[in-house]
């Protein structure tokens, strides 16, 4: 069996939700714009790494969507959204802060991870290359909001960035927020995860995966205001029963997770 970030997050949220995605095969249907977008965003970065006309990039991926009825938030519109793209593609050009080094080894880097009982745990990284000079594992995000920069440290408790310094042993992470406002930003956050960190998420990983093996899905219902995971689980039509909430948000692909892997190009 194969593990992924996406799965340990997934079932630490709620295994009952676990079971429906990975068991059960039901899958969130994909029309978030924000989600969609940030893909072909990612791509127009590896463009920009790869001295191509990233802005060609961009505007090619989000054409295959024009057309297609997504869901938008945020008061977003196809338009809007990549001339945002367009704008914080030549402010990252401009900061000039980012520098990968063979660029086609070091953008979206496999690493595997064997685990016991013939298990491993597979992971995607967006980069390893060097910020302000410093080399560092690098994490781009696309966001309508800003990523809280206090309390100082607040970033060393992210479970991702910890996930990655675990599978590779760098202790210096980084996360490039591009932020989609009205006057786009680009965040540059750095954080240090530390070994006891790395040790830690490694348990919580094999104890996930026990719990998984022995067939533990008790669900983690969130219902209480204004921490609510239920109203944006995806899976909240099948505990309500709500046939026409399940036929709106999800598909139901048998065998999903022996394709799990392919989420970490998403995360
Ligand atoms: S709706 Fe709530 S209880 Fe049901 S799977 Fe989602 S998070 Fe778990």
């Amino acid at each position: 069996m194969t593990y992924s970030y996406t799965q340990i997050a997934q079932y630490t949220r709620c295994p009952r939700s676990y079971r429906y995605r990975y068991l059960d095969g039901w899958r969130e249907k994909e029309t978030r714009a924000s989600l969609l977008f940030g893909r072909c965003f990612e791509k127009a970065l590896a463009a920009f790494f790869l001295r191509e006309d990233s802005t060609a990039v961009l505007f090619k991926e989000w054409e295959a969507y024009r057309d297609t009825p997504l869901d938008y938030s945020h008061g977003d519109d196809w338009e809007r959204m990549v001339r945002q793209g367009v704008q914080l593609l030549e402010r990252f050009g401009q900061d000039n802060r980012i520098r990968v080094r063979q660029p086609r080894h070091n953008l979206q880097i496999k690493r595997v991870r064997p685990l016991g009982n013939g298990n491993e745990f597979v992971a995607y990284l967006d980069a390893v290359g060097t910020l302000d000079g410093q080399q560092c594992l690098l994490e781009w995000k696309t966001t309508t909001a800003r990523y809280p920069e206090e309390p100082a440290g607040l970033l060393a408790l992210d479970p991702q960035l910890i996930c990655y310094s675990w599978i590779t042993g760098i202790s210096e992470v980084a996360v490039v927020a591009f932020v989609r406002k009205k006057v786009p930003e680009i965040q540059y956050l750095k954080a240090t995860i530390s070994e006891e960190q790395r040790q830690e998420f490694g348990s919580l990983v094999d104890s996930t995966v026990s719990q998984i093996e022995a067939g533990q899905f008790l669900s983690h219902s969130g219902i209480r205001f204004p921490q609510n995971g239920c109203v944006s689980c995806a899976h909240l039509g099948l505990c309500l029963g709500n046939t026409s909430l399940v036929e709106s948000k999800l598909i139901r692909q048998p065998g999903a997770s022996d394709l799990d892997w392919l989420d970490m190009v998403d995360d």
